[in-house]
């Protein structure tokens, strides 16, 4: 048994206690929350530490399958060079792929992360997902813009999907992206999502080149599927709407959706997405220090805030960051928007990602009967409550 305490602990459901205790069992059980409304009086075996404890990370959106590319391509680009260089480099022996990918799910767990939303483009990180301390739901995402390659990606990833449950992994298919799904495949995900009652995920409005496609048929992605990919786009009209005004329609009501980046998303995005689908069931993920790294550009949170919009945090993948570190993100996040309350964007990187993801019955908040994983902020702003550069995490349970 563990008795914690801190300067301030940020529960996830609401509440910010003061020196308050959270008493967890030795398997990380938490068996009973005391609010000593700051009145720390000395009681047996209380760890007390200087800092703000939170629940564990639940990472909403990540690739550890792309963990050999840290360091690899250049920063702000934008996103078809960024596409491109994935193609060129992504193909290389399975052994530095599961190495690179091994490291990642330390480096997460060590960064405090308690559960990932992971995309998968093959079965190389099963095995050690399955295996690994940290909670994965695998999203095996499928990629063909070419409405032939349509029953190839899904016979593909159904063999992953049946491989990902044989070893136990919670797992769904899902779309990559508007502008690298065709129609047909779309259809092919949507009736396999519908059967399995699968949460769903899509990268969406990461680039403003998305909509160049569908609007007009021309732009850079064009020319990233035309002259990168060899795709021949003879059957492609463009649909003379956005990218996810052409798609949204595409996917089940019905299921749950994580929606990843939203870097272009305006209120008239948002008005249709609302339109479509119940804004109950959609996620809005971001990844902050990913977007400035390929797109050098970041979402306008506040206006999903004043939308009151269900907020992820995810690091994205290594070829588009430095760390894996939701305290990171959020740096970056109350960075540029000072008003922003810590304690709100602790619900986004701990409860939101857990509904998501479907676990929040044991992780996301700091409530009796869960098992959330227990980390410590330090080299805060205590008055003020605010995250500062040196400030850093420390995974306590
Ligand atoms: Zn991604």
């Amino acid at each position: 048994m563990r008795k914690l305490s801190a300067h301030y602990i940020i529960t996830g459901t609401g509440a910010v206690l003061i020196k308050g205790i959270i008493i967890l069992s030795d398997d990380g059980t938490i068996i009973e929350i005391i609010d000593t409304k700051g009145e720390l009086d000395e009681m047996s075996n209380v760890e007390f530490f200087s800092g703000v404890l939170i629940p564990g990370f639940v990472n909403a959106h990540c690739h550890i399958e792309l963990s050999h590319l840290r360091n690899v391509f250049p920063e702000k680009t934008g996103l078809p060079d960024f596409l491109k260089n994935v193609v060129e480099h992504r193909n290389i022996e399975e052994n530095r792929v599961i190495e690179a990918a091994q490291k990642a799910d330390f480096e997460l767990y060590k960064n405090g992360v308690v559960a990932v939303g992971d995309i998968s483009n093959t079965n190389t990180t099963f095995k050690l997902k399955s295996e690994s301390k940290i909670a994965y739901h695998t999203f095996i995402e499928t990629l063909g813009f070419a409405p032939q390659r349509a029953e190839r990606a899904f016979v593909w990833a159904k063999y992953c999907f049946d491989e990902a449950r044989s070893l136990g992994l919670k797992v769904s298919v899902v779309p990559h992206a508007p502008y690298s799904i065709s129609k047909e495949l779309f259809d092919k995900i949507s009736e396999f999502a519908i059967n399995q009652h699968s949460i769903l995920s899509m990268h969406s409005q990461e680039s403003s080149a998305e909509d160049d496609l569908y609007l007009s048929g021309d732009g850079e992605i064009v020319r990233h599927l035309t002259e990168n990919l060899a795709i021949d786009l003879s059957f492609f009209n463009p649909t003379g709407e956005t990218a996810i005004g052409s798609v949204i329609n595409w996917l089940p009501k019905e299921n749950k959706l994580l929606l990843i980046h939203n870097i272009r998303t305006t209120q008239e995005d948002i008005d249709l997405i609302a339109k479509t689908r119940s804004l109950d069931k959609t996620w809005f993920v971001f990844c902050p220090d990913s977007n400035l790294y390929i797109e050098d550009r970041l979402p306008d949170i506040e206006l999903f805030r004043e939308n009151k919009l269900q907020i992820c945090v995810g690091t994205d993948s290594l070829s588009s960051n430095h760390k894996l570190s939701m305290l990171d993100e959020m740096k970056t996040i109350q960075a540029n928007f000072p008003s922003i309350p810590l304690d709100e964007i602790v619900i986004w990187a701990t409860q939101n990602g857990a509904n998501a993801l479907e676990m929040s019955d044991w992780s996301g908040t700091i409530e009796v009967g869960k098992r959330p994983g227990i980390n410590l902020i330090t080299g805060m702003d205590l008055q003020n409550l605010l995250l500062l550069p040196q400030s850093k995490i420390k995974r306590l349970i």
